[in-house]
């Protein structure tokens, strides 16, 4: 039964007084891919496993180890999804999105499953925004991905973070470089790990990604990419660093980028930050004009990214990174006995439909535990009501902060709210400023 207190391994909770930060950022992913043109999509957390793993020879961990996969009570074979593109693409295809005016702009936040050792910045139940851009296959569409992200770090208050760009070709060129890789590895190969001599047989530039440090060592030397691409892939490649830097963004060619999914062709990019440990990649995309076809509709360039929002919060708040502080209770409402309480019911009611954050006694308390609690939740303002503001119609509007009371009509509480409300952030502004 010990269970039942602990939240399952490699899973968080986001607690109340947290929640306004996750808040803030998925406000502002939503509303800067909304400068770009995208509009939200949802999709399923589970697909048919079949939408994750669709080739045998996948190669990836995240497919071949980290999937939440189990048969439902129907026999079907079920996959909690470890990222959202795979099912974004089923959807899209499906439902005729990219055979309807292209390009397609779709974003999204939602959860993400993977079968990982729990540790910071990695965890089995994630979040993750991402974009994707269907139709698009001009150099232009790569910056303007790569564009939303940065400026989505931006938003936030993310200063220092570096972007890395890279090609990994198309799959013409990349057979020369499997082979120039396989020749490199295959001379190291008693040094690699074993998942890498798989690796070696099947998907050599996997080896590029292993994080082990006598992979990633001999990784090092290895070919670059860069070296193999065809006249195509160069002049793309070529192209998206033009949008770049017309676009003002710094970045800077990281040939060992070859990202944790198959699908990818052509530009891959990851924003990293040195701030939040060995898990350093916030944001993680590409291009993949091979994936709709190979999901069953018509050949579609496409494109996009997935930023991990643990990952950004934890960058957010190792770099001290300022976020706007949480709302509080703009009024506490402290009725003392039967008559007020009803009463300070109906101006709460009122109040609520204008809009005012407002909370009153709903446990019973007295005057004094009451006002306790008022501060606890910081609240703005507050009032008291007996019988003789009951009988007056008037009451004492307190400045919970300053201490300082205005005498006001209950008559005209909204109004006198708002006004109160306005001056005391007035007050604060010039307060701040020195005037
Ligand atoms: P990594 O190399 O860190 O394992 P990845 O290549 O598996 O990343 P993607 O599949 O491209 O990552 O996912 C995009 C983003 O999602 C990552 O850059 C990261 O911010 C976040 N992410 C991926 N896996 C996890 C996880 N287990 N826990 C928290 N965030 C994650
Ligand atoms: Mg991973």
């Amino acid at each position: 039964m010990a269970e039942i207190n602990h939240a399952v391994k490699g899973t968080g909770d986001i607690l109340p007084k947290e929640a306004y930060k996750i808040q803030f950022v998925e406000k502002q992913m939503m509303e800067t891919a909304r400068l770009y043109g995208f509009r939200e999509i949802r999709v399923p957390v589970f697909e048919h496993t079949e939408v994750f793993s669709r080739n045998v020879g996948d190669t990836t961990d995240v497919v071949q180890k980290e999937m939440y996969t189990f048969e439902d009570k129907g026999g079907r074979s079920i996959t909690l999804r470890p990222e959202l593109t795979a099912g974004v693409v089923r959807s899209s295809i499906e439902h005729g999105i990219i055979y309807d005016a292209l390009p397609q702009k779709v974003c999204y936040i939602g959860g993400c499953y993977r079968y990982e050792k729990p540790q910071a910045g990695r965890l089995r139940e994630f979040h993750q925004f991402g974009i994707e851009c269907f139709g698009a296959s001009s150099p232009a569409a790569d910056a303007e991905v790569i564009s939303v992200a940065n400026q989505i770090l931006h938003s936030v208050g993310i200063e220092k973070i570096s972007l890395e760009i890279n090609s990994i070709g198309c799959p013409t060129c990349r057979k020369e470089y499997q082979k120039a890789l396989t020749e490199y590895f295959s001379a190291h190969s008693q040094e690699l790990c074993e998942t890498c001599n798989d690796r070696l047989g099947r998907n050599p530039m996997r080896i590029l990604d292993c994080k082990s440090p006598v992979c990633s060592k001999i990784a090092e030397k290895a070919p670059t990419v860069l070296d193999f691409l065809c006249e195509d892939c160069k002049e793309h490649f070529e192209g998206v660093k033009k949008h770049l830097d017309a676009m003002g963004l710094n970045y800077s060619i990281n040939p060992h980028i070859v990202r944790g999914l198959d699908y990818y062709t052509r530009t891959v990019f990851e924003f990293v930050s040195g701030d939040i440990g060995s898990q350093s990649t916030v944001c993680g995309g590409g291009r993949y004009d091979g994936l709709v076809a190979q999901m069953g509709g018509n050949q579609t360039p496409a494109l996009g990214f997935a930023i991990g929002i643990e990952r950004l919060l934890l960058l957010l708040k190792n770099q001290e990174t300022p976020i706007p502080a949480d709302k509080t209770c703009d009024l506490y409402i402290a009725p003392m006995g039967e008559s007020a309480s009803v009463y300070s019911s109906k101006l709460c009611s009122i109040l609520r439909n204008d809009g005012f954050e407002v909370q009153t006694d709903i446990c019973g308390r007295g005057l004094k535990a009451q006002m306790k609690y008022a501060d606890k939740i910081n609240a703005k303002f507050s009032i008291v009501l007996g019988d003789n503001e009951l009988e007056n119609g008037k009451c004492n509007l307190k400045n919970m902060s300053t201490g300082n009371i205005t005498e006001i009509s209950l008559d005209n509480l909204s109004d006198e709210l708002l006004t109160a409300i306005n001056k005391s952030a007035l007050d604060d502004l010039n307060e701040s400023l020195g005037i």
